[in-house]
């Protein structure tokens, strides 16, 4: 069987170091706000190239507290218009409504999933303050056109790179686009911890420390309480963990492109849609760290079945838009044709970093052996 992604098997191949690492806190007696927060926080700014990381609990709080951060610096206020894609992992959206915040969902570029300048232009109106673009399944959106709208209109720009640690455009890599970015180390992305764990990317001073003090319960200086705060912080143990599997990241994002290479060359099936290949970047696969290889395909359901009958595991990345969630009925009514033909068509084949090529062949094989009911 080719398991979608075998974490475990990613995390064993770091066993002894990681032992190690979670052993030296044990044995600190420190674990919250220690040495290794620190010390990683320094080691992820530097790999995306930016001044600060500031470590939270989870991607979801990264942004949810970079736009509350916004707030407290009276950049942006409740009732303003955030622009996100429609067909963003619904998170990107929570971040925005947690915080009276008004999400104005804007349809993605087909070929790239990712947000289209053109489309957030005709989307912006007196009331939008901020973008937040989603470098979705690990591909950087249009940075440099929606950088230049947003000086052009005065707009504030988070990214979400929870699913683009290490993508880079331009030479640039996710984090360091944006005003802020933040970014998620749940277990299954590129940079996984152990358990939850998330950061955000930044440039700004102000907004740093800001960032800091809401995180933890609203404090600027021990015992004083600028804002009214959360409990949102990276502790000691995922962020030793982070600091063993940050320094082989690079060597796992160049064998998520090996495979990605060998799925681009080899699967040659009419019915399915390959990612970036009705693009004229079709090869600009540098930049991209395929946190998900997503293929269309109108079939999908009957794929889905050939392929695990070939032993292959396959997800969906996502079988239901934002907007179609019970948690969103003032949205349900709109419609997205993009958004809505994507969620129907799209999923995810095996991708991870300790997958052997020979099971991508297998992988490729299974999707060319598919034949469709012609319907
Ligand atoms: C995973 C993810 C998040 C949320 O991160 P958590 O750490 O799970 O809270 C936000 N946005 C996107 C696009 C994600 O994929």
């Amino acid at each position: 069987m080719v398991p979608f992604l075998d974490l475990g098997s990613v995390n064993s191949q770091f066993r002894n170091e990681l032992i190690e690492a979670i052993t030296r806190v044990v044995d600190s007696g420190w674990y919250i706000q220690g040495e290794c927060v620190k010390k990683f926080e320094a080691a992820f700014a530097d790999f995306c190239g930016v001044k600060h990381c500031v470590g939270v609990a989870n991607g979801l709080d990264a942004l949810t507290l970079t736009l509350r951060a916004w707030k407290e610096l009276g950049k942006i206020q409740e009732g303003d218009e955030v622009i996100v894609p429609a067909n963003t992992y619904i998170a990107s959206i929570l971040a925005i409504t947690e915080n009276k915040l008004t999400p104005v969902l804007v349809e993605p570029d087909e070929a790239t999933y990712n947000l289209c300048p053109e489309k957030v232009r005709a989307a912006i109106t007196s009331k939008t303050k901020a973008i937040i673009p989603v470098h979705l399944y690990g591909q950087l959106s249009a940075m440099p056109a929606l950088m230049s709208l947003a000086e052009q209109y005065n707009l504030l720009v988070l990214e979400d790179s929870a699913q683009a640690h290490g993508a880079s455009l331009d030479g640039r890599k996710a984090g360091n686009w944006g005003n802020a970015s933040g970014f998620s180390f749940y277990p299954g992305k590129n940079l996984g911890a152990l358990g939850d764990a998330g950061a955000i990317t930044t440039n700004d001073d102000d907004l740093a420390g800001v960032l800091r003090a809401l995180g933890n319960y609203g404090s600027h200086e021990k015992y004083k309480n600028l804002y009214q705060g959360v409990n949102s912080r990276l502790d000691e143990v995922q962020a030793a963990v982070l600091g063993v599997k940050l320094k082989y990241l690079d060597i796992h994002t160049a064998h998520r492109r090996k495979i990605a290479q060998v799925y681009l060359k080899g699967i040659n099936n009419a019915a399915l849609t390959l990612p970036m290949s009705r693009s004229e970047d079709a090869l600009s696969c540098e930049r991209h760290v395929w946190h998900l290889f997503v293929i269309r395909c109108q079939e999908r359901i009957a794929l889905q079945e050939h392929l695990a009958k070939s032993g292959v595991q396959t997800l969906i990345h996502y079988p239901i838009p934002p907007h179609k969630q019970q948690a969103y009925p003032q949205f349900n009514h709109l419609n997205f044709t993009v958004t809505e033909r994507i969620h129907q068509e799209v999923l995810s084949l095996p991708m991870s970093p300790v997958m052997t090529l020979e099971s991508a062949e297998v992988v490729v094989d299974a999707c060319n052996s598919f034949v469709t009911s012609g319907r």
